[in-house]
């Protein structure tokens, strides 16, 4: 009789959940490499963290890897039981984990950073090497941004990206703001210890961020997710050649996007970002090269 092997699961660990675009691209991403697996959902309320991240439950249910939403990139960090990467050692966050049931082992990851890089060299062809880079937000998405701009990558997700991504380039400098004004001079304190040719500072206000000055501005925060949001800065805020990327793909065009394609300058969303960090948790998974242009088409369909 046929030896019929089961397919290895992977997923989305957070919640809510429901409205991910993960599985299509990783599902279309699987099948385009012939790979036996699969990639679901798991809503997983607080409460029910612990059992499912369990060896029992995670066994049971054949999972190989895990990538990781609100609210848990930190909560899941003492269950990472091997080696992390250095921008999750530094970030205290992982939004991919790859599971080896069978040793009882895990590994963490950020792949964040890594799709926000890749997006903007690759696909944008923003060479950020020496500019200046405000970041509006101190959360868990500006860490692993500003920690992938200001630092070179972690060396496991290098193995894909190596011969495609200059990881040597670094900006001049990189501000920070958040509403929680600790919050940011924390992350810029720490960030700022391992950047060596970068120089990160934090601002209490937007009017110091001097946003008119920068040649990156990049919007961290969830403001512009909700069409009742205010406009996070004045149109006049803006200078004349500054590249204005904003980490939110839903809607695809926020107030911010829209006061920088009012002045005429060059800007992007999220979406990018999110197939990239995407490809590269696909690599992380399978060890297999991403088909990215069949993810991006799967994206793009699931978004319709
Ligand atoms: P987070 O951890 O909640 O961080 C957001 C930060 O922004 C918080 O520190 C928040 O402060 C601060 N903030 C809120 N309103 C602000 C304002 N008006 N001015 C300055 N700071 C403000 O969220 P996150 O996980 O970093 O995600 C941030 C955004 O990035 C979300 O929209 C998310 O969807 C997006 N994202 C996109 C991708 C992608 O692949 N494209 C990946 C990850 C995240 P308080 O906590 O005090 O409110």
């Amino acid at each position: 009789m046929e030896n019929i092997i089961p397919a290895k699961i992977y997923g989305l660990l957070g919640y809510p959940v429901a409205h991910s675009l993960s599985p299509s691209m990783h599902n279309a991403a699987f099948k385009a490499c012939s790979i036996n697996a699969e990639y679901k959902l798991f809503p997983v309320k607080p409460e029910g963290l612990e059992e499912f991240l369990s060896w029992n439950n995670l066994k049971a249910h054949n999972i190989f890897g895990l990538n990781v939403t609100m609210p848990y990139k930190e909560k899941v960090i003492p269950y990472i039981n091997g080696p992390s990467s250095y921008t999750v050692r530094l970030t205290q966050a992982a939004n991919t984990i790859k599971i080896y049931p069978q040793k009882e082992e895990e590994e963490g990851f950020s792949t964040d950073g890594i799709g926000f890089c890749w997006h903007l060299q690759q696909e944008l062809k923003f060479d950020y090497s020496r500019k200046r880079v405000a970041i509006i937000g101190a959360g868990g998405a500006a860490k692993a941004v500003s920690a992938s701009l200001a630092i070179s990558f972690s060396k496991p997700v290098m193995e894909y990206i190596d011969n495609q991504l200059d990881a040597s380039i670094q900006p001049a400098s990189i501000t920070i703001y958040d509403v929680d004004k600790i919050k940011a001079s924390k992350w810029a304190e720490e960030l700022g210890k391992e950047a060596i040719s970068c120089e990160i500072k934090s601002v209490e206000s937007i009017e110091e961020m001097d946003i008119k000055n920068q040649d990156l501005l990049i919007n961290a925060t969830p403001v512009g997710m909700r069409e009742t949001d205010p406009s996070l800065i004045e149109p006049d805020m803006l200078g004349e050649s500054i590249f204005v990327y904003d980490l939110i793909y839903s809607p695809p065009q926020t107030k911010l996007l829209n006061l920088a394609r009012e002045k005429g300058l060059k800007s992007s969303n999220g979406l990018g970002m999110l197939l990239y960090q995407g490809a590269s948790a696909f690599n992380i998974f399978t060890g297999v090269k991403p088909p990215v242009e069949i993810m991006r088409q799967a994206l793009f369909e699931a978004l319709k």
